[in-house]
């Protein structure tokens, strides 16, 4: 079945230089990237991403270290990939949760750490399903930013003033 996963380069990823391998990871899989851009992470941002852990107790270090907030750079990579078990897939190549549990040819198992505090700084998010990929990518991305139509989409004329070159 083809499916839609969301891909979060997280902050550690970027600020330790490992775009392009974590990239050149995924493109093993043959997966079409279909979406992908660089993105300031408020808060708000943050906080609805992870909603579901919110009575967690490291909840607020995680909303703290995907605003880059651990690692002094405000931002993060999206990206949505698209083809045959894309969820599964991907997952499969991010590898567990804790860094320290996956496989060490796995993307977290290579490049993932366990801070002090515990909290796993584990380079990359992957969608888990297909309920949570679709809540992901609505999230993260507007229907004109996904060069494949994913959702249904509706016309809406909103006179909101945008920013343009000058
Ligand atoms: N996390 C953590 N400690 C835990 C569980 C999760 O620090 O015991 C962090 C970790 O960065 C993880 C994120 O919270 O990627 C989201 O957790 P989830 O259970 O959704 O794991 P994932 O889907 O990322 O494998
Ligand atoms: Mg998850």
């Amino acid at each position: 079945m083809k499916q839609q996963t969301l891909v979060l380069i997280k902050p550690d990823g970027l600020v330790r230089s490992l775009t392009g391998n974590i990239l050149t990871r995924l493109s093993e899989t043959k997966l079409e990237i279909v979406a992908a851009k660089m993105c300031r992470v408020s808060r708000e941002l943050a906080q609805e991403h992870y909603k579901q852990l919110k009575a967690q107790p490291f909840y607020n270090e995680l909303v703290q270290y995907m605003q880059g907030e651990l690692h002094g750079s405000h931002k993060i990579m999206a990206l949505v990939y698209w083809g045959e078990e894309a969820i599964p897939k991907v997952r499969e190549l991010a590898g567990e949760t804790n860094p320290e549990k996956a496989a060490p040819t796995s993307i977290r198992g290579a490049y993932g750490r366990i801070r002090t505090t515990g909290l796993f700084e584990n380079v990359i998010h992957a969608s888990s399903d297909p309920v949570e990929a679709e809540r992901e990518i609505k999230l993260w991305f507007r229907p004109d930013e996904i060069i494949r139509d994913l959702y249904p989409t509706k016309q809406a004329h909103k006179e909101v003033p945008v920013l343009e070159w000058a």
